[in-house]
């Protein structure tokens, strides 16, 4: 067994959770294992879009995070102020905590300031509050079109704003009201990292139901019934919502883990850093795609999830010896939600060359997979 066996693990969303929860089991007693959170509840993002809808509440995508305790974990309920690479040691507000291994999972930090007019007037789903005040505001909805959009790449789950719009049009028609469904986007065609095919699917989605698509429109005002495009485009609205600009929380910027990406670059296989010993998972990774789809991967909770269980696999094999090394292959899924009861379902090994994708059209057997993943992270993940 190693003597370097202290674990601190940043952050305890998708990632952080997945890296520990299999860590404490696979070297149980072998590793200690700290995870620093500054929430006390994790909570399932991509049900944020069901609570929009009215079909869950928050009680139902949140979970307390104590039972970890029962695996022997520590969580420390702070936020992480510093991260200091030489002296291998974390700062929070009250402590210093060391690590021999250290694993930032501190996801993607949301900037709507960087848009004017955003905070004032855009409203958004990607935290549970944001969620709710959306969820009011179409409670009261009157009015005859809604904006739907992306202001900026990168941002998690690409699928997401689609799928906000497919649900939303859904929803208005089932209550007989006819309103116009617009979905602007910067990226130059949809889910860019399942190339063209696929890309042409989900716009034929959108097309069929009529809703308005704008690719290759960069945000650069929102104002009170209007956004403005770089382009100099206006599109007037009642009701806008769109994702907020995504940015690496500035701890890990400060720590130097970054490169000119913004993001921390890592192995994709080993998902080590520059720095030995420190690892990154998740939304705050950058890895680079050996295909001309896109970059760099999107940010998925699917890949955050799997490269976990890698890291947590090969750490504990560092620390007791014992199974073997695994190498993360870039393979996800995802759900793209179209009314209460159907998804369409993608499937794909995004680091392959080329990348081998799958589309699956809508059906209730996708839906129903879904609300099995919810369950398994509301009920069996801690
Ligand atoms: C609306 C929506 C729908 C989505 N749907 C899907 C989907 O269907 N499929 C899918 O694969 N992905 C989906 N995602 C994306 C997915 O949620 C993220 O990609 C995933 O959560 C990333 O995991 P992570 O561990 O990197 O970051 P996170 O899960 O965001 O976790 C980061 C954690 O770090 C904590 N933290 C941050 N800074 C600090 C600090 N300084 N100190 C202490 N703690 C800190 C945060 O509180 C958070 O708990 C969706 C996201 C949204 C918003």
């Amino acid at each position: 067994m190693s003597l370097k066996n202290q674990v601190v693990v940043l952050g305890c969303g998708v990632g952080g959770l997945t890296f520990a929860s299999t860590l404490a089991k696979q070297a149980k007693g072998s590793a200690s294992v700290t995870v620093i959170e500054r929430k006390s509840r994790f909570q399932f993002p991509p049900s944020y879009t069901w609570v929009v809808m009215g079909w869950r509440e928050p009680k139902q995508v949140q979970r307390d995070l104590t039972p970890l305790a029962r695996k022997k974990v520590k969580i420390i309920n702070e936020a992480v102020i510093k991260i200091d690479l030489s002296a291998k040691r974390v700062a929070t507000s009250s402590s210093q905590i060391a690590y021999d291994y250290l694993v930032v999972a501190l996801g993607a930090e949301h900037v709507p300031g960087e848009i004017p007019g955003f905070e004032d007037y855009a409203h958004q789903f990607y935290d549970l509050v944001s969620a709710l005040k959306f969820r009011e505001a179409l409670n009261g909805f009157a009015g005859n079109t809604v904006s739907v959009g992306v202001s900026r790449t990168p941002f998690k789950c690409p699928a997401a704003p689609y799928e906000m719009s497919l649900l939303l049009d859904d929803n208005f028609r089932k209550q007989g009201k006819k309103v116009e469904v617009h979905m602007f986007t910067p990226e130059a065609q949809a889910l860019p990292a399942t190339g063209p095919v696929i890309g042409k699917q989900v716009e034929r989605m959108l097309a069929t139901r009529g809703i308005k698509y704008h690719p290759k429109k960069k945000l650069v005002k929102v104002a009170r019934d209007s956004i403005v495009f770089e382009d100099g485009e206006e599109i007037n609205h009642d009701l806008l919502v769109a994702v907020p600009p995504h940015r690496c929380p500035s701890v890990v910027v400060d720590a130097g883990l970054t490169d000119s990406s913004g993001w921390v670059p890592v192995n994709p296989n080993t998902l080590a850093t520059k720095v030995e010993d420190v690892y990154a998972i998740g939304d705050v990774s950058a890895i680079e795609t050996p295909h001309g789809h896109m970059p760099f991967l999107p940010k998925a909770g699917v890949f955050a999830q799997g490269q976990a269980e890698i890291l947590a696999n090969n750490i504990a094999h560092s620390i007791t010896g014992k199974g073997e090394r695994k190498a993360w292959d870039g393979s996800g899924t995802c759900f793209l939600e179209v009314s209460k009861s159907e998804s369409a379902f993608l499937r794909g090994t995004f680091l392959s060359k080329p990348p081998r994708l799958e589309f699956h059209p809508p059906r209730r057997k996708w839906h129903f997979d879904k609300i099995a993943l919810e369950k398994f992270w509301m009920t069996y993940r801690l």
